[in-house]
């Protein structure tokens, strides 16, 4: 697995991790206020909370839940660029400020769509690399 995808899938699962954190501090607030129950007895610190307190946090935790569930996976690496000479990757955040490779100084391509320009470069990974070939000989 590349570094690339690693990163991708890092951000996915925070992304998912907090969607569910949200959902169950939802869950929680609503549990907790429980403003249908009279048997209820929420309290802060002692004090008991008003029903209409509880209204508003079971409110307050069914927002949290809609908004969760709502939220959609915004990928942060959504223009990643390739160097057309090493092709070396770079996601959105770690992109250079002149957009060249830190390595050639060439200008920097859209990775999408980047191997359907250079068909040429599709198949290079699973050649075996000569100098490799070289040493065992
Ligand atoms: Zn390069």
């Amino acid at each position: 697995m590349e570094l690339k995808d690693k990163i991708k899938d890092a951000e996915w699962w925070r992304f998912v991790f907090s969607k569910v954190i949200s959902i169950f501090l939802g869950l929680y607030l609503i549990g907790w206020s429980m403003p249908f129950l009279d048997s209820a007895t929420t309290s802060i610190e002692g004090q008991p909370v008003s029903l209409w307190g509880r209204w508003l946090m079971t409110i307050a935790g069914l927002v949290l839940i809609v908004c969760a569930v709502r939220r959609k996976y915004q990928k942060v690496s959504s223009v990643d660029m390739i160097c057309p000479k090493c092709e070396t990757t770079f996601t959105a955040v770690r992109i250079p400020a002149n957009k060249a490779c830190a390595k050639c100084g060439l200008l920097l391509e859209p990775l999408k769509g980047f191997y359907d320009r250079h068909p040429e470069l599709k198949d290079k990974d699973n050649e075996f690399p000569e100098d490799l070939m070289d040493d065992l000989k």
